[in-house]
C-alpha cells in the first residue's frame, strides 16, 4: 500500500525537488503549509506525469492537487513564443471553470511569465478567440465552449500536454459526452491525463478511463471510510405533506434567516416561481441561479453570495458541483436530488475543508420514505429530524399571489417542471409521478388544481398507453420485491 505517502502531515516543502520555487512561494502565501491527504497522495505522482483517476471527498483540496502540476508542466516545457497551449483544465459549469480560474491566478501570480484564459459559454466568443491565438499556456474551460473553439484555427493545441476534467463523472455524463469525446480524441495522444471527482459512476467509469494510458494510477481517499460524507456535516431528513411544502420552506427561512443556506430544486423553472413568491410575497432576502439566466446575472449572483454572510440561495444542480463558497451554513434540499451521487455534491457544499462543521436538510414527501434506505446503501446516514407541528399559514399569501397572472403562469411552469424531473428519475419505485395526487402537487405550487400536463413515462407518444401500464406494473413488482425482501 502507500501508506507513507499518504500522510496526512506531509508539508508541501516536501514537494521542493518537483516544485519550483516561484509556486513554492504561491502556496505558502496561500496560507497553505501541510497538504491534505489527496493532496499528499497525488501530487508526487502527478508532477512525475503520471495518469491519474482521484476520488476524495467534497471540500478535500482537490483543485490544487491538479493545479500545481499543470503550472509545473508549463513550467518544464519552457514554452516560447510558437508554442501554443499546453494545458487544458475541464469543468462541468461555467462557475466552477471561474473559480478554478481564480485560484490558478493566486499560483501563478509568482510565475510572471504563465498566460491562462478562461473559456467559457455565456461570454464573448471572439475575445477568446484572440486571447487562444496569442497562444496562452493554460485553459480554464467548459466543454462545449472548447470544443467550439478547437474547430477554429485561432486555437493551436498541438502541443497540449496536460488535460484534466474536474468533476469527471459529470461532464462525462449525457450532454457533455460527445463534446469530451470529440476533445479528448482530437488531442494529442501523449498527454497527462488527470480526473477528479467526489464520485465516479459506474456508467461513465469506462468513458473515463478510455481516455486515460493504461498504466494511470487510481487514487482513492475516500475509499475505505465508513460513510461518503464529511464528518463536520449534521445531516437529517424531514418529512412533510406534498402540499404544505412551500408552508415547510418558508419556516425553514425564517428559522435559518440569520444563515447562509443553499436551497436545491429540480427544475429552473421551481427556481424562478419560489424566488419571486418568497421574495415578492414574503420579504424573504433571497438570490437565485438557474441554468436559463445569463452568465452577467449568475456571475453577480455567484458574487453577491460568496459575499454574504447570511442569505438564501434558491439554485438548481447547477450550484452543485465542485463551488467553495465560503461558509455555507443550511443545505436545503428541498427537491430531492437525482441520485446518491448528487446528495453527495449538493451536501458538499457546506463544511469543506479542515475541522470545519456544517448542516443539511432533505425534504421528502410521505411517499418518498424509500429514498433513506437508498442512500443507506451508498454509505449516506441521515437522522430523521422531528416535523415542526405549527406552521405559518401561507394559503392568504398564495391565494393573493395567484391573482397575478404573471405569477400564477410561474407557479403552472414550476408544477411542469417539477413533473418533467420527477419523470426522468431512476428510482421510480420510490419517486412514482404515476401514482402521485396531482392535485395536491398542484396545491403545493399555490394552484387550486393541477394544470394540465402530459405525464410522460420515457416512451413515445404512440406507445405511451401501453408502455404506462408496463411501468405502472414494473412499479408494483418492485414494491412487492422489495416487501419480499423486508
Ligand atoms: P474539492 O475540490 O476537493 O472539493 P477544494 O479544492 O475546492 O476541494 O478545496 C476546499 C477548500 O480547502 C478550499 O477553500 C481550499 O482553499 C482549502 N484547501 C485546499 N488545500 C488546503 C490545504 N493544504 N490546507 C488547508 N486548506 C486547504
Ligand atoms: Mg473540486
Amino acid at each position: 500500500m502507500e501508506g507513507q505517502e499518504r500522510d496526512p502531515k506531509l508539508k508541501f516543502k516536501s514537494l521542493k525537488e518537483k516544485c519550483s520555487p516561484p509556486s513554492m512561494k504561491a502556496i505558502k502565501n496561500m496560507g497553505f503549509k501541510y497538504m491534505t491527504e489527496i493532496q499528499s497522495a497525488v501530487l508526487p505522482r502527478a508532477l512525475d506525469g503520471d495518469d491519474i483517476v482521484a476520488t476524495a471527498k467534497t471540500g478535500s483540496g482537490k483543485t490544487l492537487a491538479f493545479l500545481i502540476p499543470v503550472v509545473e508542466t508549463v513550467v518544464k516545457s519552457e514554452p516560447n513564443e510558437s508554442t501554443g497551449t499546453l494545458c487544458i483544465i475541464i469543468s462541468p459549469t461555467r462557475e466552477l471553470a471561474i473559480q478554478t480560474y481564480t485560484v490558478l491566478q493566486d499560483i501563478i501570480s509568482f510565475h510572471g511569465c504563465i498566460t491562462s484564459s478562461l473559456v467559457i459559454g455565456g461570454e464573448n466568443k471572439k475575445k477568446q478567440s484572440m486571447e487562444l491565438s496569442k497562444g496562452v499556456h493554460i485553459v480554464v474551460a467548459t466543454p462545449g465552449r472548447l470544443f467550439d473553439h478547437m474547430r477554429t484555427k485561432e486555437f493551436d493545441y498541438r502541443n497540449v500536454n496536460c488535460l484534466v476534467l474536474d468533476e469527471a463523472d459529470k461532464i462525462f455524463q449525457y450532454g457533455f459526452e460527445e463534446d469530451l469525446k470529440q476533445i479528448v480524441n482530437r488531442l494529442p495522444k501523449n498527454r497527462q491525463t488527470m480526473l477528479f471527482s467526489a464520485t465516479l459512476s459506474e456508467r461513465t467509469e469506462a468513458l473515463i478511463k478510455s481516455a486515460m494510458k493504461d498504466d494511470f494510477r487510481e487514487i482513492n481517499t475516500s475509499e475505505d471510510n465508513i460513510k461518503a460524507t464529511v464528518d463536520g456535516l449534521k445531516q437529517g431528513y424531514m418529512v412533510c405533506e406534498t402540499e404544505y411544502r412551500m408552508w415547510w420552506l418558508h419556516k425553514m427561512l425564517k428559522k435559518t434567516q440569520n444563515q447562509k443556506v443553499m436551497v436545491f430544486f429540480s427544475s429552473c423553472k421551481s427556481v424562478v416561481f419560489h424566488y419571486e413568491f418568497f421574495t415578492r410575497h414574503c420579504n424573504a432576502s433571497v438570490l437565485c441561479i438557474h441554468g436559463k439566466m445569463s452568465q452577467i446575472d449568475r456571475s453577480a449572483t455567484m458574487r453577491n453570495f460568496y459575499n454574504a454572510e447570511k442569505i438564501a440561495l434558491f439554485c438548481t444542480d447547477l450550484a452543485a458541483r465542485g463551488l467553495d463558497i465560503p461558509a455555507v451554513d443550511w443545505i436545503v434540499q428541498f427537491d430531492p436530488p437525482s441520485d446518491t451521487n448528487e446528495y453527495i455534491h449538493r451536501v458538499g457544499r457546506t463544511a469543506r475543508g479542515l475541522g470545519t462543521v456544517g448542516n443539511a436538510v432533505l425534504l421528502l414527501r410521505s411517499e418518498e420514505n424509500g429514498f433513506i434506505d437508498h442512500l443507506k446503501e451508498a454509505k449516506i446516514y441521515l437522522d430523521k429530524y422531528e416535523s415542526w407541528d405549527k406552521y405559518h399559514n401561507l394559503q392568504p399569501k398564495l391565494e393573493a399571489a395567484m391573482q397575478d397572472p404573471e405569477l400564477r403562469k410561474m407557479a403552472e411552469e414550476a408544477f411542469e417542471g417539477y413533473i418533467r424531473a420527477l419523470e426522468v428519475r431512476k428510482l421510480k419505485h420510490i419517486f412514482n409521478v404515476i401514482s402521485m395526487d396531482m392535485n395536491k402537487v398542484a396545491k403545493s405550487f399555490g394552484l387550486e388544481k393541477a394544470p394540465e400536463v402530459d405525464i410522460h413515462t420515457g416512451f413515445s407518444k404512440k406507445h405511451r398507453p401501453r408502455k404506462r401500464i408496463a411501468a405502472i406494473l414494473a412499479a408494483k413488482t418492485e414494491d412487492s420485491n422489495k416487501r419480499i425482501k423486508s
